[in-house]
C-alpha cells in the first residue's frame, strides 16, 4: 500500500525482477533434482555468508557497533555483507539508525504504518520523494574510526563492480571446479539471493505486524515483535522487540534458548580472540522492562 505518489525506481525494480525470475528459475530446476549436490550445498553456504554479512555485519557491528573486531573480521564481514546486494554499508546503516529513531513515523524508511507490503518490498521499489539522496549523515559514526571509514568508503565507491564478483561471480567460478558454472551463477548466485532478500525484508515487514508466535515483551512503545518463526529463517533477528528496547546488546534474543545464530557467531569470535568489547544490557535491566510491559496489561 504506497500511500503517496511515489516514482518507481527503474533500477531498483528492474534488477530485482531479473533476479526473481532468474532466482525462481534455479529453484525450478533444485526441484526436478538438476543440480549438482555440490552446488545446492554451495548456495547453503553462501545463503549463510550473506546472511550472516548481513545480521553480524552490517547491522550488529556497523550500525549498532555491538562488538569490536579487527581489521581483517571488518573486511571479511563487509564481503559476506556485499554477497546479499543489500546496497553499501554506509546506505544500509544510514537507512537503519533513522529505522530506529523514527520507528513507525516520518522517516523511518521502511516505515511499517505504511503497510505490510511497503515495510517488505516497497520501500525498495519506488523512490522515496522525502528521502535525500547522497545524506549519510545518520551513518556517521562510520567514519570515526580512520580504517573503517576508508573500508567502507571504498565498497561505497567500488560497489558495483565488488557485487557482482562476490554475489554473482565467485559462486560460478567455485561451482566451475566441479564442472557446474551456470548452476553456480543461478543457483548459489540468484536463488540464493532472493532468499536472503525476503528473510531480510521479514524482519521489516512480519517482525513489524502481530502474527502467529509474535509476542511484544520488552516494549509497546512500537510495532516490533519479537517472533521466533522470523528468527529461524534470518539467523536470530526475528527478536525484534528486544532489539527495539536494547539495540545496542549484541544478542537479538538475550536468553540461552532463543534461536539467535548471530549471537553464537559474535560470542564464538570473541572466544577466540576476533571479537571482544560484547555488549551486553544486564538482566536485572531486561527484566525491569518486562515488568513494566506486564503492568501496562
Ligand atoms: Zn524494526
Ligand atoms: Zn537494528
Amino acid at each position: 500500500m504506497v500511500q503517496r505518489k511515489e516514482k518507481l525506481y527503474l533500477q531498483n525494480a528492474l534488477f530485482m525482477l531479473v533476479a526473481h525470475v532468474v532466482g525462481l528459475y534455479g529453484f525450478y530446476v533444485a526441484a526436478l533434482g538438476q543440480w549438482r549436490r555440490e552446488t545446492l550445498v554451495l548456495g547453503g553456504v553462501m545463503f549463510c555468508v550473506s546472511g550472516l554479512g548481513i545480521t553480524v555485519g552490517y547491522h550488529r557491528l556497523f550500525t549498532h557497533r555491538s562488538f569490536k573486531c579487527g581489521e581483517i573480521v571488518q573486511t571479511i564481514l563487509a564481503i559476506a555483507g556485499t554477497t546479499a546486494i543489500q546496497n553499501t554499508v554506509k546506505v544500509w546503516v544510514s537507512g537503519h539508525v533513522l529505522h530506529h529513531q523514527k520507528t513507525d513515523k516520518e522517516g523511518d524508511p521502511y516505515n511499517a504504518s505504511r503497510g505490510f507490503w511497503y515495510s517488505h518490498i516497497g520501500w525498495i521499489l519506488f523512490k522515496d520523494p522525502d528521502r535525500k539522496k547522497g545524506d549519510f549523515s545518520a551513518a556517521d559514526h562510520l567514519m570515526e574510526d580512520s580504517w573503517t571509514a576508508s573500508l567502507v568508503n571504498f565498497q561505497h565507491e567500488y560497489y558495483i563492480p565488488l557485487a557482482f564478483l562476490f554475489s554473482g561471480l565467485a559462486p560460478a567460478l567455485i561451482a566451475w571446479l566441479w564442472g557446474d558454472f551456470w548452476g553456480g551463477l543461478v543457483f548459489a548466485g540468484f536463488s540464493r539471493l532472493i532468499l536472503v532478500w525476503h528473510a531480510t525484508f521479514c524482519i521489516n515487514s512480519i517482525a513489524h505486524w502481530k502474527h502467529w508466535g509474535s509476542r511484544q515483551p520488552y516494549t509497546r512503545a512500537n510495532s516490533s515483535q519479537d517472533s521466533w518463526p522470523v528468527s529461524i529463517v534470518t539467523f536470530g533477528e526475528g527478536y525484534h522487540n528486544y532489539h527495539h528496547a536494547f539495540p545496542g546488546d549484541y544478542r537479538n534474543g538475550p536468553y540461552w534458548y532463543n534461536f539467535d545464530p548471530s549471537k553464537w557467531v559474535i560470542f564464538g569470535l570473541s572466544k577466540i580472540g576476533l571479537a571482544k568489547n560484547l555488549n551486553r544490557v544486564p538482566r536485572e535491566k531486561i527484566e525491569r522492562a518486562r515488568s513494566a510491559v506486564l503492568s501496562l496489561e
